[in-house]
């Protein structure tokens, strides 16, 4: 079933659902049925399973240069996709890339989607490849995930690439697609973002995830802001119970956000990480309530492949 129509059918209550990543390979699939697991009680309407597009390894030739090797380090995206789907019965939705892919790679990806019963995907640009700067789109890929969500939508109407085909089946995918309360670290300014941003709500995406914020007063304007532009489409807030220390200074590093000076004085208050895991509960729990409290449809936790602390939090809301 496709998304807005879960959050229709929830008739205003919020729901529950949760972002996994595949595991590293060579990693067995019951590490991610391990972490689904305790989570089933709370009733997803449907799982995120995460794309990782590929890394450059360099590698001792044994002749005194390095060779580079190019490797997916967590592949699996669509199978995992097919599991829960057949495990659980939930909606899984699979993210897809511009990175990496060719339109041809895209299409051939959705078509498998489609095969599968898969009725939603979240389109994203990627980053850039981690020993790069800068995103560089394939060749014949796309360069925004406005460009994708077209493609996507183009298919949901028949229309393939090799347009000497005819008659062609529809695909049907609600097409969800990412946006950032504090900005997107490339982007001018927030106005700009947020321009784009209903580029992609134009082009054919039916729902919105943020990234991770631990200020709810963001998230309100951030949403109020694309209210005031037009953007009717759910804006589903993602949020992350902060679990270690080291993660006072690497979240907002990986992922551009701030943290509010309340949240950082607690936890540099801690003494261990057990500590600073219980703050984190506690900060995610405080933010759910208040984000449920507003009637927000879906509150989405990123897991990061560990789903214990977000039970709990779970526990204290649904
Ligand atoms: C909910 C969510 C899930 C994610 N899941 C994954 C995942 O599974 N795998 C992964 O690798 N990454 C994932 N990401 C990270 C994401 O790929 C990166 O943040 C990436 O840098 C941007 O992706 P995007 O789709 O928001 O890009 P875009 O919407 O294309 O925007 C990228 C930048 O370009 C600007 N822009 C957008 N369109 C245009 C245009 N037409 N012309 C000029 N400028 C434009 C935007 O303002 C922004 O600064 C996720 C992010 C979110 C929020």
């Amino acid at each position: 079933m496709k998304v807005t129509q879960h959050i229709k059918n929830a008739n205003g209550n919020t729901q529950f659902s949760f972002e996994i990543l595949p595991p590293l390979k060579g990693q067995h699939i019951q590490s991610i049925f391990d972490n689904i697991d305790p989570l089933m009680e709370f009733k997803p309407p449907f799982i995120d399973v995460t794309y990782h597009r590929e890394e450059y390894t360099f590698k001792d030739a044994g002749n005194g240069l390095l060779k580079k090797h190019i490797v997916k380090k967590r592949p699996g995206t669509v199978g995992i996709c097919a599991a829960i789907q057949n495990k659980y019965g939930v909606d899984a939705i699979p993210h897809i890339l511009c990175g990496g892919f060719t339109k041809e790679d895209t299409e051939n990806f959705l078509i498998d989607l489609d095969f599968l019963g898969i009725d939603n995907v979240m389109a994203l640009r990627g980053d850039a490849v981690k020993t790069e700067t800068y995103f560089k789109p394939e060749k014949e890929g796309h360069a925004y995930a406005n460009e994708l969500v077209s493609q996507i939508y183009e298919l949901n109407n028949g229309v393939y690439l090799d347009d000497e085909l005819q008659n062609c089946s529809k695909t049907n995918f609600c097409i969800g697609v990412g946006a950032y309360p504090e900005k997107h670290m490339e982007a001018p300014s927030l106005d700009s973002d947020i321009h784009f941003l209903k580029k992609k709500i134009k082009s054919g995406a039916e729902y919105i995830v943020t990234q991770m914020f631990f200020d709810n007063d963001k998230y309100f304007k951030f949403v109020e802001k694309c209210r005031s532009e037009g953007i009717t489409v759910p804006i589903i807030p993602g949020l992350k119970p902060i679990a270690t220390k080291k993660q006072l200074n690497a979240i907002p590093h990986r992922f551009h956000v701030d943290l509010p000076e309340d949240l950082i004085i607690e936890i540099v208050k801690c003494k261990d990480n057990s500590q600073v895991r219980q703050v984190g509960i506690e900060w995610c729990i405080n933010q759910s309530k208040a984000l449920q409290k507003a009637g927000i449809p879906v509150l989405h936790y990123y897991s990061m492949g560990k789903s214990d602390n977000i039970k709990l939090v779970a526990a204290a809301l649904f």
